[in-house]
């Protein structure tokens, strides 16, 4: 077992990610007793958050997220793993009070009065930041301690952790290592910062030596995606 081998008290929790799978997948899963739940897209999170919501799960939301989608996201997902920047931050923020507000937006999630716990996805690229035509794929390093200060400074938002993907053609030891580091340094300032996610279905045992607490997991549990077509 990669957390036995790596000497943890906890096992990190799972997070199945079940982006182009259906709903009734989702339903089959909450069977199996699976409750931690990922998305990567607001457009096909959304109607399936609406689908699955009498059922006991949460849901986490893991991708690039743009900022006019904040006032969706807010009312299904129990997590945003991909907070990159302080605009984001604040577009949560703004989306989150407004449905703490408005008692007439439907609820099915009984996440209304509560504050949403939040990650700051990092960039583990070494080149990141360099090309400006490569995609953003979190936060640059040095741009951490700022969205973090922007977090503290909500009402409706906590800052929950640090969240990363392996970059491509790297080795994810050393990449989630890197991870690793960033995330002593924000708990020094924020202990409440407990989360590290990290971890596909490729690089799941890097992650969990270099101390993930949550796993994101998509075609280990279900199999290849089904292709966009
Ligand atoms: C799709 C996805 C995963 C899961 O990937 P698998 O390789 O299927 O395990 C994890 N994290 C993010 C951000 C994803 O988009």
């Amino acid at each position: 077992m990669a957390a036995a081998s790596a000497d943890r008290a906890v096992a990190p929790e799972l997070i199945v990610v079940t982006k182009y799978f259906p709903a009734s997948d989702v339903e089959l899963l909450t069977e199996l007793g699976v409750t931690e739940f990922g998305e990567n897209r607001d457009q096909e999170a959304g109607p399936k958050a609406v689908e699955t919501s009498d059922l006991e799960l949460n849901w986490h939301f893991i991708g690039q997220l743009q900022t006019n989608k904040a006032r969706t996201v807010v009312r299904y997902a129990s997590a945003v793993h991909s907070v990159d920047r302080v605009s984001l931050v604040k577009a949560l923020e703004k989306a989150k009070a407004r449905f703490a507000r408005e008692s007439e937006i439907p609820d099915p999630y009984q996440l209304r009065e509560k504050k949403l716990p939040v990650l700051i996805q990092v960039d583990l690229d070494p080149a990141a930041g360099t090309d400006p035509a490569k995609p953003r794929g979190g936060a640059l390093p040095a741009e951490i301690e700022e969205i973090a200060a922007a977090i503290a400074a909500t009402e409706w938002l906590t800052l929950q952790g640090v969240m990363a993907v392996a970059p491509m053609d790297a080795d994810p030891a050393e990449a989630f290592g890197r991870l690793a580091k960033h995330h002593e340094s924000l708990l020094a300032s924020y202990p409440e910062a407990t989360w590290c996610s990290a971890g596909m279905s490729h690089d799941l045992e890097a992650a969990v030596a270099a101390g993930a607490t949550h796993l994101r997991i998509g075609s280990d549990v279900l199999g290849a995606r089904p292709s966009l077509g």
